[in-house]
């Protein structure tokens, strides 16, 4: 596995600079992201350690270019979903399926039961919209929903998968300090689903 410990600064191979961590958050709960940030005062270890450029947690629209890990929260259930992580995983180095919903569908799939996403969107938004009848039936707010849920590894590669629902603060700090240490982070003790 490639090391994540920060690329050369351009004219300077003495300085290197902090890695790049982004967070993504496609179809899931936000749980995974509220574990991030149970990490608590560990975030204080890490904020000099790395930089977070992107994620609900930073005030930053378009994914950047040159991200050492990005975390992706979450199963891909729309076409904004596959459109963002496909523009993530051009733009990072290391990509982690972040808890169960990136790794296996889990809760978000729940939904391929159904004979369609056209079912799902009708019961969801079409039939309770009704009930308010100030919610637009159509209009294009909404990002088209794939007919199918998918896990993230079956969209783009994945290079690393953290299961969990959440994975717990733990274990995600683990992961990061063992990337930053330039290891290759052995969960094999440690993972559980659910
Ligand atoms: S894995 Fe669990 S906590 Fe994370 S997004 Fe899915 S349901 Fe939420």
């Amino acid at each position: 596995m490639d090391s994540i410990m920060g690329t050369e600064t351009p004219g300077n191979a003495n300085h290197r600079a902090r890695p790049r961590i982004a967070t993504l958050w496609l179809g899931g709960c936000a749980g995974c992201h509220m574990s991030f940030l149970d990490m608590d005062e560990r975030l204080m270890d890490l904020a000099p350690r790395i930089s977070l450029v992107y994620g609900p947690l930073v005030d930053r629209k378009e994914f950047p270019d040159q991200v050492d890990v990005v975390l992706v929260e979450g199963a891909v259930a729309n076409e904004d979903n596959l459109h963002h992580l496909q523009e993530a995983r051009k733009k990072s180095r290391l990509l982690v399926a972040f808890g169960d919903c990136a790794v296996t569908g889990n809760v978000t799939s729940m939904r391929n039961t159904q004979s369609s996403a056209g079912v799902v969107m009708d019961r969801s938004f079409v039939e309770n919209a009704s009930l308010h009848p100030g919610v637009p039936r159509s209009g294009g707010i909404l990002p088209r929903l794939l007919d199918r849920v998918i896990p993230v590894h079956q969209a783009v590669p994945v290079d690393l998968f953290l299961p969990g629902c959440p994975p717990s603060a733990d274990l995600i700090f683990y992961l990061i300090s063992e990337l930053l240490e330039g290891r290759s982070p052995d969960l094999s003790d440690k993972l559980k689903y659910g």
